[in-house]
């Protein structure tokens, strides 16, 4: 079966599943997009109240600064696959309960597993949390300090942890240290030659 057919298969199943109690108030499931030939993966938390209403993902103010973040960084959307930890929206931006990311989060593993990419870019702490605990087999302690730095799983694959852009609409200050960071997608990817 073909690349393509896999994600749409998956995604048939994503758009329709009512595993977790996230379903009874989303407006819509938002799935993964971009290039499935790409060879980063970005994986962010879950969608917004934008995002959401659309179903598309990153289209809110933290789309907005992410787009500055890779126009600064030299990458453009298409180039990259996106997908959430989450696929469905999160009350009130609240954090995510364990019991929905063991729900949601085979999805993602599917994801991984058919997009194969070399590079995986989490956007915040429990997107990282989550892939850094999955892929490693000695994990962090303190997953402040793991942003900006890489990591290299047992098959080779790199994964590179970077705060969510919606930490700049919080936090103007971290944006030197946050372009400063983003710009290492380039830097890695150009490593893979
Ligand atoms: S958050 Fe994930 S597991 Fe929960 S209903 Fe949505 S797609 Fe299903």
């Amino acid at each position: 079966m073909s690349k393509r057919k896999k994600i749409e298969n998956l995604n048939i199943e994503i758009r329709n599943c009512r595993r977790c109690r996230l379903s009874q108030t989303r407006t819509n499931v938002v799935l993964g997009e971009g290039d499935i030939n790409s060879r980063i993966m970005v994986v962010a938390q879950a969608p917004g109240d934008n995002e959401d209403k659309e179903g598309r993902m990153f289209i809110g103010p933290s789309g907005k600064v992410l787009d500055e973040l890779f126009e600064h960084a030299g990458i453009r959307r298409e180039y990259l696959y996106m997908t959430n930890l989450i696929k469905c929206k999160l009350p009130k931006y609240r954090k995510p309960k364990r019991d929905e990311i063991e729900s949601c989060s085979p999805y993602l593993d599917r994801e991984i597993e058919i997009i194969q990419p070399d590079i995986i870019v989490t956007l915040g702490h429990f997107a990282t949390s989550y892939i850094l605990s999955k892929h490693l087999i000695d994990t962090p302690q303190d997953f402040k300090q793991v942003y900006g730095r890489t990591f290299f799983t047992e098959s080779g694959r790199i994964i590179l942890p970077l705060r969510h852009p919606a930490a700049l609409l919080y936090n103007p200050e971290l944006k030197e240290s946050m372009m400063e960071n983003y710009r290492k997608i380039g830097i890695v990817m150009e490593g893979l030659g």
